[in-house]
């Protein structure tokens, strides 16, 4: 028999809860298997940090929100926020349940249309876009959400020089009560700009206004924040109407769902606090149907949920690297899963735990990632069990934002695993390697020899 393992005892402050004679019993459900596929096969599989996608989720919780809004509204149309998550793979699955494409750049538009997204199903939003995006986007049919007069100004200077009517909606902030309020994208509503540019873009002679947008923040946790929102937009259509007779095609209600996950600081756990899609569904639909709007004219209901659609179908699996006792003797562990990789791990108290339960005793501890830079923290403090260096953990609901936002930095970033309908896993995005580094680096002649 080999020498037992010996740890230092220390005593620590129990800072809360009630301790039975066991100590600290905090119930922790481990995740070993993501859609029947064993956590610890995908490590060894595919290495260890590992982003994990659940086709079957994606298609559920999607489904789940289209009929969310299609049994209170008949006309609905989601288009996927390509920022939120835009690997090709995940984007297609979205575009085979029939979303479109919203996206918030060049690169975004390029590649929508890669994609097979044809440009009259592409929305295309963002305060950049230049000259050129412009062109292609109103070559394409693209739907143009215009963000400032100066970009309005140059679609009007363009679109007769290609001789084509570019489809156009306006990007319209507004007070919904959600504070800090996002008024630094689109037209003011409340002091007439959203009126004058709509005043502007109706005389235009190779402009269509054909709809209405407004995207008034991220993880809102109000429904009724869309019900004001829904409401402003509808008088607009209203108004636009009377001055015009002019029909509104749709009104696109942006994202900002939120998802399941936990904000810092949050007292209870996110997915007992936030908002089902039939609450988010129940303020837009129940708006719109009671507006003035004449029944005939109804327009279409957009919608562009990023976090909310995905969030719940990504996983990042990753291994135990060391144990350590900080100085004033809290456990803490050291993990592979970075904050470069988990970019959200700044707004969220992200869902931890292991693939497998050696042992019920949980101690409050401090989980690092392994950059060495201080602020590479998971989690500030969780009750969590004692694990060994090469345990596997899971982070849950790490869909959204991180794979695109994620940072190259001191290590490589990782694959990324689509585990489809019937439980296969396939790889979607490799893993970095030094060639993928140095593909993008130049060395000018002179540097080429070093004498050491
Ligand atoms: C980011 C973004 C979205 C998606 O937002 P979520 O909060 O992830 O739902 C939708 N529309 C626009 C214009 C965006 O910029």
């Amino acid at each position: 028999m080999g020498k037992l393992k010996f740890e230092r005892p220390v005593i620590t402050r129990i800072n809360a809860g009630v301790p039975d004679k066991f100590g600290m019993g905090t119930a922790i459900q481990p995740i070993g298997y993501i859609d029947d596929v064993a956590v610890e096969d995908l490590l060894a599989d595919y290495g260890s940090p590992l982003f994990v996608i659940s086709e079957r989720t994606i298609r559920e919780v999607y489904q789940e929100a289209l009929s969310a809004f299609k049994t209170r509204y008949p006309k609905v149309q989601f288009a996927w926020s390509y920022k939120t998550n835009y690997l090709n793979a995940v984007c297609k699955v979205y575009h085979q349940e029939g979303s479109w494409a919203e996206v918030v750049s060049g690169f975004e538009f390029e590649k929508a249309l890669a994609n097979g997204v044809p440009g009259g199903k592409i929305i295309f939003n963002g305060p950049d876009k230049t000259e050129a995006d412009l062109r292609k986007a109103i070559e394409h049919g693209a739907l143009i959400h215009i963000d400032h007069f100066d970009e309005l100004y140059e679609i009007m200077r363009l679109a007769p020089e290609l001789g084509q009517t570019a489809k156009v909606a306006v990007r319209i902030n507004m007070d919904t009560g959600i504070y800090p309020r996002w008024d630094r994208f689109g037209f003011n509503y409340e002091n007439g700009e959203a009126w004058a540019a709509i005043n502007k873009i109706m005389p235009a002679p190779n402009l269509e206004l054909v709809g209405l947008h407004t995207h008034i923040g991220t993880y809102i946790m109000t429904p009724n924040a869309y019900a004001i929102a829904t409401e402003k937009l509808a008088a607009l259509v209203v108004r636009i109407e009377r001055k015009y007779k002019h029909p509104i095609k749709y009104l696109d209600l942006g994202g900002g769902f939120a998802s399941k996950n936990t904000l810092k600081g949050a007292y209870l756990p996110g997915s007992d606090t936030c908002p089902s899609f039939d609450d988010y569904a129940e303020a837009v639909t129940e708006t719109l149907i009671n507006s003035d709007i004449q029944y005939e004219q109804m327009p279409a209901l957009f919608l562009e949920t990023g976090r909310a659609l995905i969030d719940e179908a990504g996983y990042l699996l990753g291994t135990v690297l060391a144990n350590k006792r900080l100085a004033d003797g809290r456990r803490s562990l050291v993990i592979d899963i970075g904050v470069n990789n988990l970019f959200t791990s700044f707004w969220y108290n992200h869902h931890i735990v292991p693939a497998r339960m050696n042992q019920r005793d949980t101690e409050d501890t401090t989980i690092y990632g392994p950059l060495c830079m201080n602020i590479d923290v998971i989690r500030e403090a969780v009750m969590f069990p004692v694990l060994e260096k090469g345990d596997p953990v899971v982070i849950k609901r790490v869909g959204a934002y991180n794979m695109t936002q994620w940072l190259q930095f001191i290590t490589y970033r990782p694959k990324v695993v689509l585990i489809d309908m019937n439980g296969q896993p396939h790889i979607i995005r490799e893993n970095e390697t030094l060639e993928t580094m140095n593909a993008l680096d130049r060395m000018p002649g002179h540097l080429n020899d070093i004498q050491l």
